[in-house]
């Protein structure tokens, strides 16, 4: 059920009321502008409205951050990402030999929670295509990553201090990457 709530500012915003088996009332406001308000079979509807309005702040902040949001910027093509990638592997390969591990299998796909993966058993990597969004710096950095897990699976002190051998500067790489948002 779709409601609109115009506000004493002359601006207006609507939100829909999703009917979940739930105790609380919940606000949630998606990437595309989408405001939803999931809520028990108790709740009437003017005691949502109620909720939403003591939300609106935060709302109208929220909804102002989605629409001036900056266009992500985009450094390579599809083609030029696969072929800088491959790049990397193949700089890294040589120092990986050394240590037994096989040139691996290359993936590419669209993933929404991680920017690479690797399957050690499999010899596979995957990376994500949306690494185009991000500076080469740290798309170096994601390869570097991947990589290491060919010799330590997890992410322990052993991890890092092998990945400091290939990515020194892996710590501010990864900050930076956290800062990169992926719709
Ligand atoms: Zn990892």
């Amino acid at each position: 059920m779709i409601k609109m709530l115009s506000l004493p500012d002359g601006t207006s915003f609507s939100y829909e009321i999703v009917r979940k088996n739930v105790k609380n009332l919940n606000l949630h406001i998606e990437n595309s502008g989408r405001v939803w308000i999931s809520a028990g079979k108790k709740h009437s509807e003017g005691e949502i409205e109620k909720f939403v309005i003591s939300k609106v702040d935060w709302i109208k902040k929220h909804l102002d951050r989605i629409q001036n949001a900056k266009p992500q910027l985009c450094y390579f093509s599809q083609e030029e990402l696969v072929e800088k990638i491959h790049h990397f592997c193949m700089e890294l390969s040589p120092y990986y030999r050394e240590k037994g591990i096989q040139f691996p299998k290359i993936k590419f796909r669209k993933m929404t929670s991680q920017w690479g993966n690797c399957r050690p058993k499999q010899g596979i990597l995957t990376f994500n295509r949306k690494l185009c969004y991000v500076p080469e710096d740290c798309v170096r950095y994601v390869v570097c990553h991947e990589w290491t897990h060919f010799l330590v699976p997890n992410h322990s002190e052993e991890f890092y201090r092998e990945l400091s051998k290939i990515c020194p500067q892996w710590k501010e790489r990864r900050k930076e990457l956290k800062e990169v948002k992926i719709l």
